[in-house]
C-alpha cells in the first residue's frame, strides 16, 4: 500500500489556494494530484494562524508531511496604505507560527509566499532574487513588505541551524477566479473588473485610480498554481525564486483597464482619477531563474486570463468576495 503524503495548504480559500486546488483536481498532466497525496486546504475557520495554540492544533490534527504556506493578510495598494500595522503584525504572527510549528512537526518541506512588492523601492531594474534585502521597501507597503521579507530570513535560519527545508516563491501581481473583488481594498484587476461591471450595469462612469501609467507584470492564478506545485515537488533551493511572466510582458495600468473594458463589454467612456495614488511606478522582475529551470513553461495569454476572471466574477457575483454585506 502506498504511504499517504499529507500536503497542507494554509490560506486554501484565497485566490492562490483555490487555484492550486483547481489545478490539483483538474490537471490531467504533471501538475494534477499525485498518487498517495492527500491535499488539505485550510480556511481561517479551521483556526486563526495568528494564534500558536490554533496553529499547533491544526498541525496535530493533519500531521502534514509538506506545507504550502499562503495564509496572509493581503490587500492592494489602498489597503497597504491604510493598515500598515495590521499587515506587519498579523503577517509576522502567522508566518512565525506556521514556520515554527512546521519545524516542531519535522515537516519535510515548506513553500511560503513572498511578493515582488516587498523589494527595495530605490533599486536598479530588473529586480532579481538576490536583491530582496537591499534597501527599504516602498513607503506605501512597508508593513506587509517587512513581514514578508522576514520569511526569507527565517527560512535561511531554520536551514542553517536545523537543516530544515523551508523555501519561498516570489510571485508578481496575481489575479484570477476567487480573487478578492472588493471595491476599495482589492488589487487592481479584481477592483477594476468589479467597477467596470457596475459601470456597465448601472450606466455610471468607469473611473480608474491614478494616472494609468504605472507598470506591472501580472500572473494568472492558475499558472502560478502550477508553478507552486512544481516548486513543492522539484525545486531544491532554500533561496527564493521569482514566479513571473517576462520583462517584455510588463504592461501599464491603462492597458489593464482596456483589457477589462473589452472583457466586460463596456461601451462607455472611462477616466482616470489622478487624485488617487499611483503607488510604486514599477517593480520589474526578472524571471531568468525560473526559465532556467522551466524553459518551456506556457503562461496563459493576459487577455484570455482577464476574460476567464471576468466571466468567473459575473457568474459568481452573489458569492464572490465583493465587500458587499
Ligand atoms: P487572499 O485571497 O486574500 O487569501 C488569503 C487567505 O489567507 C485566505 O484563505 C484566508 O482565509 C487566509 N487567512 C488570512 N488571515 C488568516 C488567519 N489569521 N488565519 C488563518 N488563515 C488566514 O490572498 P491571496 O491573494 O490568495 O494570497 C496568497 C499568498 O500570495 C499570500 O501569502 C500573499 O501575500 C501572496 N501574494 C499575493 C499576490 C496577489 O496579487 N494577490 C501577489 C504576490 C503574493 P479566509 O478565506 O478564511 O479568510
Ligand atoms: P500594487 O502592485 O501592490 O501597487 O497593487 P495593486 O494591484 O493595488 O495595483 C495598484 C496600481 O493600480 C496603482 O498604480 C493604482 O493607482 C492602480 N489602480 C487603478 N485602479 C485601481 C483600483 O481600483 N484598485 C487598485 N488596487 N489599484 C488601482
Amino acid at each position: 500500500m502506498t504511504h499517504e503524503k499529507v500536503i497542507l495548504v494554509t490560506g486554501g480559500s484565497g485566490l492562490v489556494g483555490k487555484a492550486i486546488e483547481w489545478v490539483i483536481e483538474n490537471d490531467k498532466g504533471k501538475y494534477g494530484k499525485g498518487e498517495g497525496e492527500k491535499w488539505v486546504f485550510l480556511t481561517s475557520k479551521d483556526g486563526d494562524l495568528r494564534s500558536i495554540e490554533a496553529t499547533r492544533a491544526i498541525f496535530e490534527k493533519y500531521k502534514p508531511n509538506q506545507v504550502i504556506h499562503l495564509a496572509a493578510l493581503v490587500g492592494g495598494l489602498f489597503k497597504n496604505i491604510k493598515y500598515k500595522l495590521d499587515l506587519l503584525r498579523d503577517n509576522l504572527l502567522i508566518n512565525d507560527n506556521v514556520l515554527h510549528t512546521a519545524h516542531e512537526h519535522k515537516v519535510e518541506k515548506v513553500v511560503s509566499c513572498l511578493s515582488t512588492c516587498i523589494f527595495p523601492d530605490k533599486t536598479t531594474y530588473p529586480i532579481d532574487e538576490t536583491m530582496i534585502h537591499n534597501g527599504p521597501p516602498h513607503e506605501s507597503n512597508f508593513g506587509y513588505a517587512y513581514a514578508k521579507r522576514l520569511i526569507d530570513s527565517q527560512n535561511k535560519a531554520y536551514n542553517d541551524q536545523f537543516g530544515d527545508n523551508f523555501t519561498s516563491v516570489i510571485p508578481t501581481n496575481v489575479f484570477g477566479p476567487h480573487d478578492n473583488y472588493d471595491l476599495q481594498d482589492s488589487h487592481v484587476i479584481p477592483g477594476l473588473i468589479h467597477k467596470c461591471y457596475l459601470a456597465k450595469k448601472n450606466g455610471t462612469p468607469f473611473v480608474v485610480a491614478g494616472t494609468g501609467k504605472p507598470l506591472r507584470q501580472f500572473i494568472y492564478s492558475r499558472d502560478l498554481a502550477k508553478l507552486f506545485i512544481w516548486v513543492l515537488r522539484e525545486y531544491k533551493e532554500i533561496d527564493p525564486i521569482i514566479l513571473s511572466v517576462g520583462e517584455k510582458d510588463e504592461i501599464c495600468i491603462k492597458d489593464v483597464a482596456d483589457a477589462i473594458v473589452k472583457a466586460v463589454g463596456f461601451e462607455g467612456e472611462y477616466s482616470f482619477d489622478t487624485s488617487k495614488s499611483d503607488g510604486q511606478y514599477k517593480k520589474t522582475a526578472n524571471n531568468a531563474k525560473l526559465l532556467k529551470y522551466l524553459p518551456d513553461f506556457q503562461f496563459t495569454p493576459f487577455e484570455v486570463a482577464v476574460k476567464e476572471s471576468t466571466d468567473w466574477f459575473i457568474q459568481n457575483y452573489g458569492n464572490a468576495r465583493t465587500g458587499n454585506p
